[in-house]
């Protein structure tokens, strides 16, 4: 089992925002802070616009931000964003499906309780979980010079 990239840098992008708050981030910066390209990241940060997890300003001095609150960004509600549409086994689309064992595989019905266990425990965690307190992130994710009040010396 492996996570998509674009799920993969959507909670890095998150954190990202969520150790910068009170300022608009462009999208090269993350880019460069994520080790991702620019290409890349403009498509994961539309996403995220889209799902009404960051706003974005246009224009020279624009940029994006948290769109909402980082204890209310439920990590497992943003891997179901971006993995939800891509079908964990070949039987889980029923219109694309060319397994021949569909109609009396067993493994599909572990495969599903499997994937329920895996959401429920990221469901669990927040954006807020990730960030606070992560002083060894905000390291190295935070653009401002100084650290977070809490993880100054
Ligand atoms: S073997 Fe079972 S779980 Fe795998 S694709 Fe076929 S029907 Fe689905």
């Amino acid at each position: 089992m492996r996570l998509t990239t674009r799920t993969n840098l959507a909670a890095r992008i998150l954190m990202a925002c969520a150790d910068n708050p009170g300022r608009l981030l462009k999208t090269a910066e993350v880019a460069n802070l994520c080790n991702c390209s620019i290409n890349h990241t403009a498509h994961v940060v539309q996403r995220l616009q889209a799902e009404g997890y960051v706003s974005t300003i246009r224009g020279r001095a624009g940029g994006f931000a948290l769109a909402r609150h980082p204890e209310e960004v439920s990590i497992g509600g943003v891997f179901r964003v971006f993995e939800g549409d891509i079908p964990f086994a070949e039987c889980f689309d029923e219109k694309t499906n060319t397994c021949p064992l569909h109609t009396a595989c067993r493994l599909r019905r572990y495969i599903e309780r499997a994937l329920d266990a895996f959401y429920h425990e990221l469901d669990l965690v927040t954006l807020h979980d990730l960030v606070q307190g992560n002083c060894g992130l905000s390291a190295l994710l935070s653009l401002k010079p100084e650290m977070p009040d809490d993880c100054r010396p």
